[in-house]
């Protein structure tokens, strides 16, 4: 067999096996190296895969379903916690059905598969995963990630911004807020998403770079709004990430930015992600007290995804929490989620926090979110993240703005 070294890019290609069995795992990196793949990892469960993630990008990740201790389905829960996912494949003798099944569960995640390997496994199949992951937008670029200059350069020249995604009170689906979540207009590979840029963002330490950034366009956009429309107090919630949010500047810079932007603090939400990489919580509670008290309001964003847990809840007095999507998606249809909703909402309504449950997308979920009191809902059966310049016309669709 020819080794298909047209690679896409500069760096090797890097890939993660996800099989309980050692034959299987060892067949499959045998063929993976004879198309020419040499940085493979190999993972004996879903726990094991997720520490490796966590560690390390990879380009793509073939896995097992059915596995002892964390199994596949379970995996890709997880995964909807993590910053970058590579490119899953499915590797599994399951029938048909059951990797529809895998499919749909990957789809609520909102996680990119792109196929599936039968057994036995022809290189016919390896050669076409591999044109797969190669054609996928940015692989060659943003594989190694992106670098400072190119990152630096995009902040400046204003191609990163934010996209807006209406949040609404569930009962009369009034749009409340929106959450500004950051676009890159790339010139030549179009419009990429957080996943694709953010990471290496962070590495170069550009996250508070980035918020600025976010900030005054968000700043701006609102001028703009409330110049042409009556915004009746809508609110924007910006994303924070925990090594911002532990430095001790972070009230006093922000409270001089909105001063500066003539932006009320009272119509800023801050969302903070990641708590489990909070590395001083005494900074992180003395931040979120002074942010309230100059008048921001302060989120703990995607509790239940992950180690973001309801337990800063004792720690730091936020006035919202925000519940992952992976939580809320299908949760009308899963009895284990909706207990786990049923006692976070419950808890968060004890110590009078509001609840947004994000990533609602059907309807059955919408009702079930009714149900639990839940305050405000976000996710695709409202609207998908847009452009600052067709808000006001999603407002007015609804009777709003
Ligand atoms: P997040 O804060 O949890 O934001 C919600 C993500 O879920 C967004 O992805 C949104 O598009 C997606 N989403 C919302 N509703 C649905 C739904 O019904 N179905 C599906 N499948 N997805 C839904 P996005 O925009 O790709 O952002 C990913 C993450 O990147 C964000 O997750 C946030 O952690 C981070 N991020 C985005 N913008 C910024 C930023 O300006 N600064 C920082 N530090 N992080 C940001
Ligand atoms: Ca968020
Ligand atoms: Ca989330």
């Amino acid at each position: 067999m020819e080794p298909i070294i047209s690679k896409p890019g500069p760096a090797p290609m890097r890939v993660l096996i996800v099989d309980d069995h050692d034959v299987q795992r060892c067949a499959l990196s045998q063929a993976l190296r004879q198309v020419g793949i040499d940085h493979i990892d190999e993972a004996c469960d879903g726990v094991d895969a997720l520490e490796r993630l966590k560690r390390r990008r990879y380009d793509l990740m073939i896995s097992d379903l059915n596995m002892p201790g964390m199994d596949g389905i379970l995996l890709l829960r997880h995964l909807a916690g993590l910053q970058a996912v590579p490119p899953i494949v499915f590797n599994s003798s399951m029938s048909k059905d059951m990797l529809m099944g895998a499919y749909r569960v990957a789809a609520f995640h909102n996680l990119p598969v792109i196929g599936s390997l039968n057994t036995p496994l022809s290189m016919e199949q390896l050669c076409r995963l591999w044109q797969a992951v190669a054609r996928r937008p940015g692989w060659n670029e943003a594989s190694p990630g992106f670098g400072r200059q190119d990152l630096e350069r995009a902040l400046r020249r204003g191609e990163i911004l934010p996209w807006y995604q209406p949040q609404a009170d569930p009962r009369l689906l009034r749009v409340m807020g929106m959450e500004a979540l950051a676009r890159w207009r790339h010139p030549e590979l179009g419009v990429l998403e957080p996943s694709a840029f953010l990471p290496s963002l962070e590495r170069y330490g550009l996250d508070e770079a980035l918020f600025f950034t976010i900030f005054h366009a968000v700043a701006e956009d609102y001028r703009r709004w409330s110049e042409q429309a009556t915004l009746s107090g809508l609110r924007v919630s910006i994303n924070l990430t925990a090594k911002q949010f532990c430095s001790p500047e972070l009230p006093s810079s922000l409270a001089a930015a909105a001063e500066e932007q003539g932006m009320a603090p009272a119509l800023i939400t801050l969302e903070l992600t990641e708590t489990q990489r909070l590395k001083n919580i005494y900074q992180a509670l003395e931040n979120v007290m002074r942010l309230r008290m100059a008048g921001f309001r302060v989120s703990l964003d995607d509790v239940g995804c992950g180690y973001n847990g309801v337990q800063h809840l004792r720690e730091l007095p936020v006035n919202t929490i925000k519940i992952d999507r992976s939580l809320v998606a299908g949760a009308a249809g899963d009895s284990v989620a909706r207990e786990i909703l049923e006692s976070t909402v419950q808890l968060a309504q004890d110590r009078n926090i509001q609840v947004v449950a994000e990533g609602v997308s059907e309807e059955a979920d919408l009702q079930l979110m009714l149900k639990l009191g839940v305050d405000y809902v976000q996710g695709y059966l409202l609207g998908k993240p847009m452009p600052a310049d067709v808000v006001l016309a999603y407002l007015r669709r609804r009777g709003q703005g």
